[in-house]
């Protein structure tokens, strides 16, 4: 199976599933173009169905709530940042235009208006007591003016408290939600404080003004939850969609496969952000009023509630999440209260007559989300599709290849690996204290360029911490570390995988809910540059560097021969433990890295898997790659080590060639025990 063979298999395979979901969507989409005309259309055709005023805003509503939920998809669902307090964004950007449109802020008229009153901005306003300034922006400028300004009130919050993660971060965006409708309240002069902005302008097309007709505005909802499931899409088949995703399933594997946590959660922040703030400008415009409580929590939780009921992730799930909740509470609510008011006034039942279950929205919205827990937790339309097993065939499409990788494939992924003498890696006098316990006494190791150097030791004598401490994941409490002339120490993760330090995980850190292929083209985040722009546009260039991306990704996964290449659209999660290490190496590959750090790359393997790993880090050997690793299994060491380095207790016991160091008393005695050693001795 050649990279060509691989990349149709990548090209999705239309199932029927597929079409039927293509049909459904263009179906409703249709549907939802002729809907305020279907009610003449019944008419004509001599059926009594009415379409009102009502149900064409009952829709717009809905999508309203669309776009509020895509928003909030990619900052919950994409990126895996549980925020509580999103209808924070809503507000800034209803108000963007509120205060902006209604008779509230007047400044007095002076010269200085002029320009802004030609461009439109502005008019004059005429009283007794000397002309004022009507503010007067375009809805259609206050669209993107809103989602800028959101997006950096999203990057001015996101700044300070994006470090904090899971439920610290829900909390404190919860408070951001709670303190944005108090700061509107508390500024009268602006906002008209309580009581709200009105007289909020309607915005007007070619003339045509938009008034309290909810037909225009019902279209100008299509459009835009058009265009936000475009971007949406774009955006998660991308690179930056794939960091997001990765920073979901495993922040620490992410910083160490070299994505910026702080940057990508950033740009998740600011576009939901965006999203937000234009949705407010088109529901404020809408209502043409703008009060403090139309933002508040319950917004934030029936917001989230939707993206959760949707399909966390789901760019369709949540559209359909957020319109079925969004027309339940307008639609089937009311009818289903008139049903039992009707039934009970047949009855006679003094309960049914009066219950009104549009005001107990959050209880049954409360029960739908229980239910769904329960019973579907991936939502309606879940994001990730069930794996079905491999056929014997499919598993078998290239013949089994044991032993080593190819050269010339190999050499083509490593690229050109600069052919140096001296250190590569140089880790001098690095001490690392967890509190009282010291996990490395000033260690010293050298790494060769091009040499493979073993790292051996009992449980717990220090060998991961060294891992992390050149990884960047622990900080050293004194020391220093040089890699290819440049100090390691202090830099991030993400900033020391760029130098070409790549590294696999002791108890394997892969993107558990991602395919094969994704795990792979994450590795490649760093190379690559793909920014928000070109995802969303998908220029040439960044389409010609996503193909080259996805072209090596799967040079890379064809190394492993059929133990990978027929499980490329496969979830890892679903992998078997040998395959799922595999894919971790085949990760670091990705990231064009210098030397390789792998921590117990064998460890749960059987022989001949072992046999077949140890094989294949020969051939990466041999093509130039420099090498540390960690191993237990001593004739892996043997095979592959030029140099082994025994740790004990987080000190270095013994450093020499494999043979010497298997011979070493002190060694045996650190891996046996005492008494294990004299009995050997007495043997
Ligand atoms: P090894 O990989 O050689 O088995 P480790 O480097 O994982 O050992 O651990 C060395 C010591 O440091 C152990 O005693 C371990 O409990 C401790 N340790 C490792 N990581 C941490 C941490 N993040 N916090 C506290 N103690 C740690
Ligand atoms: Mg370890």
């Amino acid at each position: 199976m050649n990279t060509s063979t691989m990349l149709t298999a990548l090209r999705p395979i239309e199932t029927a599933r597929d079409r039927a979901r293509r049909a459904i969507v263009t179906v409703l989409t249709l549907v939802l173009i002729a809907f305020p005309f279907l009610g003449n259309a019944f008419h004509g055709l001599g059926l009594d169905w009415d379409i009102g005023d009502d149900d064409v805003d009952s829709i717009a509503n809905a999508l309203a709530y669309a776009t509020l939920a895509l928003g909030l998809n990619i900052v919950v669902g994409f990126a895996g940042l549980l925020d509580l307090g999103y209808a924070a964004f809503f507000a800034i950007g209803a108000y963007t235009y509120g205060v902006l449109t209604a008779f509230q802020v007047l400044p007095p008229w002076s010269s200085f208006w002029e320009p802004f009153a030609m461009l439109g901005l502005v008019q004059k306003y005429h009283q007794e007591a000397g002309d004022l300034v009507h503010f007067t922006l375009s809805f259609w400028i206050a669209l993107p003016l809103a989602a800028v300004i959101a997006a950096a009130c999203g990057v001015l919050f996101g700044l300070p408290t994006l470090r904090l993660r899971g439920d610290y971060l829900a909390i404190v965006t919860l408070g951001f939600g709670e303190i944005v409708p108090i700061v509107f309240r508390n500024v009268p002069y602006v906002t008209n404080g309580a009581a709200g902005l009105n007289g909020v302008m309607a915005p007007t097309l070619f003339g045509f003004n938009f008034r309290v007709d909810p037909t225009p505005y019902y279209y100008v909802g299509l459009l835009l939850t058009a265009l936000l499931i475009f971007i949406s899409f774009r955006l998660r088949d991308s690179r930056i969609g794939r960091a997001w995703m990765a920073i979901r399933e495993d922040e620490t594997a992410a910083g160490a496969m070299g994505v910026d946590h702080v940057k990508t959660k950033l740009m998740a922040f600011a576009i939901g952000a965006a999203f937000a703030g234009m949705t407010g400008v088109f529901f404020v415009a809408k209502l043409q009023t703008a009060t403090p409580d139309m933002f508040g929590f319950p917004v934030s939780v029936m917001i989230l509630v939707m993206v959760v009921f949707g399909g966390m992730g789901s760019v369709w799930g949540v559209v359909a999440g957020a319109a079925v909740l969004s027309l339940l509470q307008s639609w089937f609510l009311p009818s289903l209260t008139q049903w039992a008011h009707a039934i009970g006034a047949s009855l006679d039942n003094a309960w049914l007559q009066q219950v009104d279950f549009a005001r107990s929205t959050e209880l049954i919205f409360g029960i739908i989300l229980v239910v769904m827990m329960l019973y579907r937790r991936d939502g309606l339309i879940p994001a990730t599709r069930k794996q079905h097993a491999l056929s014997f065939e499919a598993q078998n499409v290239q013949g089994v290849r044991r032993g080593g990788f190819e050269p010339a494939a190999t050499a083509k992924v490593l690229g050109d690996l600069p052919r140096q003498s001296g250190n590569l890696l140089e880790v001098r006098g690095v001490t690392v204290r967890f509190g009282g316990l010291v996990a490395l006494n000033k260690v010293d190791i050298a790494v060769p360029a091009g040499g493979v150097v073993a790292v051996i030791g009992p449980n717990g004598s220090g060998k991961s911490t060294l891992f992390n401490v050149i990884t960047g994941l622990v900080p050293a409490d004194g020391g220093s570390i040089r890699f290819d002339g440049a100090e390691v120490l202090g830099l991030k993760p993400y900033e020391i995988l760029r130098l070409g330090i790549a590294r696999t995980f002791q108890n394997i850190r892969l993107f558990a809910n991602l395919q094969v292929i994704d795990n792979v083209m994450i590795g490649q985040h760093a190379r690559l540059r793909t920014g928000l722009l070109g995802a969303v546009l998908r220029l040439p260039a960044a389409r010609a560097e996503e193909k080259a991306a996805q072209v090596r990704a799967l040079d890379i996964i064809a190394l492993f021969g059929n133990r990978l290449a027929p499980r490329l659209t496969q979830v890892v999660s679903a992998l078997s433990y040998a395959n799922r290490r595999r894919v971790e190496i085949a990760r670091a590959l990705a990231t064009r890295p210098k030397i390789l750090l792998l921590d117990e790359p064998t460890a749960g393997m059987n022989p001949a898997e072992t046999l077949e790993l140890a094989e294949q880090i020969d051939s990466l050997h041999k093509q130039g790659l420099t090498i540390l690793i960690i191993e237990h299994k001593l004739d892996v060491v043997t095979r592959l080590a030029d140099t082994v380095v025994v740790l004990d207790h987080g000190e270095k016991l013994v450093e020499g060639k494999p043979d010497e160091v298997r011979r070493n008393e002190d060694v045996l005695r650190a891996y046996l025990g005492r008494a294990a050693t004299e009995a050997a001795h007495a043997a």
